[in-house]
């Protein structure tokens, strides 16, 4: 299982229209970083990660430069050592950032290629709990106006989901309290709604806003502070209100630091993003542990056979970025649920040729 190639792709992909949260504002940009394993007898496997359209060219340089020489050469099936070899190889300038990106993304393709090699979907390779993962629309959002909110959340539910989450941390927390109020009466008592202020609070805010919004029964209240201030995510989750936190954490150690101080009730890593499944494994076990459940942020395709895979699974996110266009075998739902699929490895396979259009 010798590695004999890597080869990394970078491509910047509109989005359009524009998605828009309380932190970036509007996105345009949708980056995605591609790594390509092969092994000397021939096994393959490939990885992801993305950005929302900036630093996407560090992550490729860290992959090119830094990371293929030592992966070049090494045993493939040694997950582990490989992750540990490339972590300490950069941890001068990583634990952490575009290096957790990056060995995301080699990380992926080396599952993948595990998974590929055994003839196993990688859900099953990982354990496989319950192919059937409860999953969520994740709207990007907050600068649409009410009435579009609630239009597009009509479509979603006839295309089947079952929860939904929406962006809050409009300028005027009465606002948002508006558009929540507004999303209840149509999603009706019962319905699981999620939002999402994507850190646009301080903590006196978000204490505020936490208790205007706790009479709609929402499932969570997501990232209502800076990521790494975790007593504030204390603060705030005493208002009693669950909170869901993770996406902007990109080490294992942050996320033991926030389930350490009792900040967040559905802690939300997102594989692509802090250094794999590798990772996002430990922290869906540090998770239960605590008596947690484990979410998942991002690149669905790829969350779904973790969460499949877990005890301790709670929804899917299904995101936004319109990445299904450039998938072979976009992911199914059935009765509101994502199915993990049975195909080798994590089965996502991209459209090389339109997305090489895209390619830098
Ligand atoms: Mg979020």
């Amino acid at each position: 299982m010798t590695i004999a190639a890597l080869d990394v792709s970078q491509y910047r992909l509109p989005l359009d229209p524009p998605l828009t949260d309380a932190t970036h504002g509007a996105m345009t940009i949708f980056e995605l970083i591609v790594v390509d394993i092969r092994t000397e007898d021939g096994a393959m496997g490939s990885g992801y990660t993305y950005t929302a359209g900036r630093a996407g060219g560090a992550i490729r340089s860290l992959i090119e430069d830094d990371f293929k020489p030592l992966l070049i050469g090494a045993d493939a099936g040694r997950i582990e050592a490989l992750w540990q070899r490339l972590w300490h190889a950069v941890h001068y300038v990583g634990r952490g950032g575009p290096v957790s990106f990056a060995q995301a993304a080699v990380d992926v393709a080396l599952w993948d290629l595990k998974a590929r090699r055994a003839g196993l979907p990688l859900w099953r390779l990982l354990g496989g709990h319950d192919p059937e993962v409860a999953c969520y629309a994740g709207g990007i959002d907050l600068q649409d106006p009410i009435e579009e909110l609630l239009a597009r959340t009509e479509r979603r539910i006839e295309d089947g989901f079952r929860a939904i989450k929406m962006k809050v941390g409009r300028p005027n927390v009465h606002e948002d309290v508006e558009r929540v109020g507004a999303m209840r009466n149509l999603l009706g008592d019962g319905f699981p709604l999620m939002v999402d202020a994507n850190m646009g609070w301080r903590a006196g805010e978000a204490v505020q806003a936490a208790r205007l919004l706790r009479p709609f029964d929402l499932v969570w209240l997501e990232e209502p502070v800076a990521p790494d201030d975790f007593p504030a995510h204390r603060r705030v989750r005493d208002v009693g209100i669950p909170i869901a936190a993770g996406e902007n954490l990109h080490t294992l150690a942050e996320f033991q630091a926030l389930l350490a101080a009792g900040g967040a009730d559905f802690p939300e890593p997102d594989l692509a993003t802090c250094g794999g499944i590798t990772v996002w494994r430990k922290v869906a076990a540090l998770a239960e542990a605590y008596g947690l459940p484990v979410t998942s942020h991002g690149v669905h395709d790829l969350h779904v056979h973790v969460l499949a895979a877990a005890a301790n699974a709670s929804y899917l996110e299904i995101h936004g970025f319109g990445l299904e266009q450039f998938i072979a075998h976009p992911l199914e739902m059935r009765d509101g649920k994502a199915v993990a699929s049975d195909r080798p490895g994590h089965g996502v396979v991209f459209d090389r040729e339109r997305l090489g259009a895209f390619a830098i």
